[in-house]
């Protein structure tokens, strides 16, 4: 088998770095060709030491960055989209990363997509590009895997539903109350996962989980009557998928996000590898499920509906929450502001249209404005 190449976009991130650690045990099926980060000149020239790839891009460069390197937002459409590169890891945070996704899938490339934002606010326009270059969309969320191991290539006319597993945050047992004035130490507190600082505050909120059930939505066509969640505290069942005999499969695993990444890059096969401990049931019971508090968790419920409503709102919907997370990390607004601000923004800009990329990255823009001036 010949090597494939990959290029990791966003290589410093939580999932760039265990993608790096993934790859450092499989060089025998694949070669690191491209790597990108944001700012951390540091971290990317010690990845580069070891992994020696043909490209290198750094957004905003210091005295740090190597002269070779590419820089600005265009490195990561140019990584995306080289001749040695099979498999794009998109490993961005948020909204910057669609254009990237986009021109991999148009160039034919797999994306192992865990910038589940991307699909949030171009769900049609990313699943329409990799029809157009016959590129493949791969998930790397845990939960998402999960529904692609179980569903294993069977049409989706025998799924009846999907069931998302959701830890449910730091706050899962906390009163309404006591979540609204929740701190950033106690939001950044994940009882299972450790992930970037983004992807952490959405999981207190539970913003993640409706940006994963957005999409799943797009991932597997499913409408969305038909992708409910649940409470799993233990975050060792990462999905489960109902089929139409009523049998229903679903896909465990220590959370380690070294799995969904592995499996990204290798799916339909599967490869040895001994990155994870050993699968221990009885160390790992009991397992336990629990209805979701959308009294004390309302963004699910308004990511839900923003993409049943579909259009911008989903793009609305991500941007509001981006922005507000971002200012409930600075300081700046309470923890039960992120939700009211979301609200807020779907009320003002929820309705817009979103059939083509200008008018999503409109909306995306004008819900970032209206959030901070009415901050
Ligand atoms: P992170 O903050 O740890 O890393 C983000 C990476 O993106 C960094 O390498 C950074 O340099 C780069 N980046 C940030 N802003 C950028 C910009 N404007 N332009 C170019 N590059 C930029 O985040 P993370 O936790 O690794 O999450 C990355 C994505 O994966 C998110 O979409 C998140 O929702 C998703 N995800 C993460 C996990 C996890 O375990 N961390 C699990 C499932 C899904
Ligand atoms: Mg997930």
């Amino acid at each position: 088998m010949t090597r494939r190449g990959v290029a990791i976009l966003g290589s410093t991130g939580s999932v760039g770095t265990t993608a790096l650690r993934v790859l450092a045990r499989q060089q025998a099926g694949f070669r690191v060709q491209a790597l990108t980060a944001f700012s951390n000149a540091a971290l990317l020239r010690e990845q580069v030491a070891v992994h020696a790839p043909a490209f290198v891009g750094l957004v905003q460069p210091s005295d740090a960055a190597d002269v070779a390197w590419a820089t600005g937002d265009g490195c990561l459409v140019a990584a995306a989209v080289r001749d040695d590169v099979h498999t794009v890891i998109n490993a961005v945070v948020g909204a910057a990363g669609m254009r990237a996704t986009i021109a991999a899938l148009e160039a034919g490339k797999r994306v192992a997509l865990a910038n589940k934002e991307t699909l949030v606010m171009a769900g049609a326009l990313v699943t329409e590009a990799a029809a157009r270059g016959g590129g493949e969309l791969v998930p790397v969320d845990s939960e998402h895997s999960a529904i692609l191991q179980c569903i294993a290539g069977r049409p989706m006319h025998e799924v009846r539903r999907l069931i998302i597993t959701a830890s449910g945050g730091p706050f899962r047992s906390w009163e309404r109350e006591r979540v609204e004035v929740a701190t950033v130490a106690d939001a950044l507190r994940h009882p299972t996962w450790t992930m970037g600082r983004k992807i952490t505050i959405d999981s207190a909120t539970l913003a993640n989980k409706a940006l994963e059930v957005i999409e799943a939505h797009h991932l597997f066509g499913i409408p969305y009557d038909r992708i409910e969640v649940v409470v799993h505290p233990q975050s060792v069942v990462h999905s489960f998928v109902e089929f139409v005999d009523g049998s229903v499969l679903a896909q465990l695993g220590v959370p380690s996000m070294e799995l969904p990444v592995l499996y990204a890059l290798t799916h339909p096969d599967r490869v040895a590898d001994t990155g994870v401990p050993a699968f221990d049931p009885v160390a790992l019971s009991p397992l336990t499920y629990e209805p979701v508090r959308h009294d004390a968790f309302p963004a699910l419920g308004l990511g839900i509906a923003a993409g049943r409503q579909g259009g911008a709102a989903p793009a609305v919907f991500n941007a509001a929450n981006e922005v507000a997370v971002a200012r409930f990390l600075d300081g700046a607004i309470a923890f039960g502001d992120i939700a009211r601000t979301i609200a807020g923004a779907l009320a003002a800009l929820g309705d817009r249209p979103g059939d083509t990329l200008d008018a999503l990255v409109a909306a995306d823009a004008a819900a970032r404005t209206h959030v901070l001036e009415f901050a």
